[in-house]
């Protein structure tokens, strides 16, 4: 090609692409299922874009993707008829990482995290890449749908890569072709036996036909037949089904935590699949991240922006498809519609339902889900009002008599003394720290148990959730802790009801000293080995969160 131009790659391209075929992948298998994973978005934005643009499908309608096998040449042929690239396109989309957050994803890899790689770069998209891992050297033949014209893309995946226009003739009417030229220790990518098993494994589920030729130019055959799993009916899915449709739809290879998926008749239709991921997603805490629950309209994708889910349960899977809106909604006028408000409402509540039942019939199991997102779930204490009592009754938190286990707010209530009004907490950087803090002798020589809270949205929710049960939650740092009423364990009568005299006078004398420091000095209970110990005003911030907004400028 005369007219080939030449580009460098971006420097994080390159870097990742060093990363890729030195570190990053054992199991180099999955370059197979992100190529097919492109494909299929391709199929689905095609899809979209003809509902408004029907004369993009002209006379191939049907959405597929062809894998053509050259075992004589080493090559795999990756192709669907989907929307295709333009050129500008090609060399945003190949060789460029539009994310935000390559760098610090690419740091965590490089801190050589081994294993973890894999389960990271398909969550973070820089799937097409891989395929430097089977190839040393690709070419991407693209034709937009309604282009006139096609362009190659082609690249060693070392330094650059070239772009150049190619007659349509050798381009697909329509989509892009992929064509993998196999290093010598991957030519197996070119037998049927392992491409047929790989597809099956990882790409069972994709919602587009996928077929196979054994050699170019011969007939295909179908390897999965494109139906989308949640149509089906509960029944007749099986449990690796529904892992590998998980893996698809979260990009992670673990094993779901909790599948919910259920179909909701009456006045709003349609089908909800949803899965709590069996481990934390990378980027969970960042906060550009939006929820990842697609919206489908008929089977057809329409977006992954929509808010299908409220923030706190951002952790969650999935896909939401009905038939209650039109084709043809735009994206914008999705997040104001009231249907969604039902849908997002519907789909809440049944993963709430979910996760409280796990809670009954699995506590270990729930408890896993606990620790990968417990934190996410105590942000909905304060965000979500409606859903606060069934949040909370679902927290489970670390105490000052839980020792390695968990109690709940139920737990802790049945257990609390006689006559206790309060629900005892305490807020701070790490369990170790909590369990030395001087404010709590007082509260371990009387048996009154208390919270140890850790997580950095622990300071938010207390402050908004004034009771459970019928009992306040209540700071041990925050003014007067009165247990006076509650007997030491060691001892049978009851505390002098105030300090005696001397005390007093020592009082006084602490308070003059110390009138630019502190607000006032007390004789309190709350301690029994340590002489002193500062607490927050009974009105004021909580120590903690005072600490966190001095942090943050206030
Ligand atoms: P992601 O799929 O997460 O966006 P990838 O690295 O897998 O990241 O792909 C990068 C981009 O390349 C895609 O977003 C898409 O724009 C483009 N692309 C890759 N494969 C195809 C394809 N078969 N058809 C059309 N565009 C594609
Ligand atoms: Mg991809």
């Amino acid at each position: 090609e005369n007219t080939a131009e030449s580009h460098v790659f971006e420097a994080d391209v390159a870097r990742l692409l060093h990363m890729m075929v030195h570190s990053v992948y054992s199991d180099k298998d999955v370059f197979l299922r992100e190529l097919i994973s492109n494909a299929a978005d391709a199929c689905e934005k095609l899809r979209y874009e003809a509902i408004a643009h029907p004369g993009l499908l002209s006379n191939d309608p049907d959405s597929r993707i062809l894998l053509t096998l050259d075992a004589d040449g080493g090559k795999l042929i990756v192709e669907d008829n989907g929307i295709g690239m333009s050129r500008d396109e090609m060399i945003e989309a190949l060789g460029t990482i539009a994310r935000s957050g390559t760098r610090a994803f690419m740091e965590r890899i490089e801190a050589n995290k081994q294993g973890e790689g894999a389960q990271l770069i398909g969550q973070f998209g820089v799937g097409f890449y891989s395929c430097f891992m089977v190839a040393d050297r690709v070419d991407v033949v693209s034709r937009r749908a309604g282009a006139e014209d096609a362009w190659l893309w082609s690249s060693d995946g070392k330094g650059g890569y070239s772009v150049a226009p190619v007659d349509v003739s050798e381009a697909p009417a329509r989509g892009t072709r992929i064509t993998l030229h196999l290093m010598e220790d991957a030519k197996s990518y070119a037998s049927r036996w392992s491409v047929e098993r790989i597809v099956k494994e990882q790409s069972g589920h994709v919602p587009v036909p996928i077929k196979i030729a054994e050699k170019p130019g011969e007939e295909a055959t179908q390897l999965t037949d494109g139906t989308a799993l949640w149509t089906k009916s509960k029944n007749d899915i099986t449990a690796e089904e529904y892992t590998d449709f998980y893996r698809g739809v979260s990009g992670q290879y673990d094993e779901p935590a909790l599948t919910v998926h259920f179909r909701a008749e009456g006045r709003h239709e349609y089908s909800a699949l949803a899965f709590v991921p069996g481990s934390q997603p990378f980027d969970l805490f960042d906060p550009d991240r939006k929820g990842r629950m697609k919206l489908y309209v008929k089977r057809v994708f329409i977006t992954d922006e929509a808010e299908l889910l409220p923030r706190y349960l951002r952790f969650v899977r999935g896909l939401v498809d009905t038939s209650d809106l039109p084709l043809n909604v735009s994206r914008e006028m999705i997040q104001e519609s009231p249907i969604l408000t039902a849908i997002r409402k519907g789909v809440t509540n049944r993963i709430i339902t979910a996760i409280e039942k796990q809670a009954e019939s699995d506590h270990d199991a729930f408890l896993k889900i606990w620790e990968n997102f417990g934190s996410l779930i105590k942000e909905g204490i304060y965000e979500d009002f409606e859903r606060r009592s069934q949040l909370l009754a679902l927290s489970r938190f670390r105490t000052t008599t839980s020792g390695d286990g968990y109690r709940s707010l139920a737990d802790y209530v049945r257990d609390a003394k006689e006559g206790q009004q309060a629900i005892y907490y305490l807020v701070g950087g790490s369990l170790e720290q909590l369990k030395a803090s001087p404010q709590l002798e007082g509260f371990r020589a009387r048996g009154i148990e208390v919270l140890l809270l850790t997580d950095s949205v622990d300071s938010f929710w207390v402050t908004n959730a004034p009771e459970f049960e019928g009992k306040s939650l209540k700071s041990i740092t925050q003014g007067s802790a009165d247990l006076t009423q509650f007997k030491k364990q060691d001892e049978d009568k009851p505390e002098n009801e105030s300090a005696p005299a001397d005390v007093q006078a020592f009082l006084e004398y602490a308070k003059q000293k110390l009138a630019d420091e502190v607000s006032d000095v007390r004789a309190s209970d709350r301690l029994v080995e340590s002489a002193v110990c500062l607490v927050a005003a009974e009105q004021g911030y909580d120590r903690q969160l005072e600490k966190i907004l001095q942090g943050a400028g206030r």
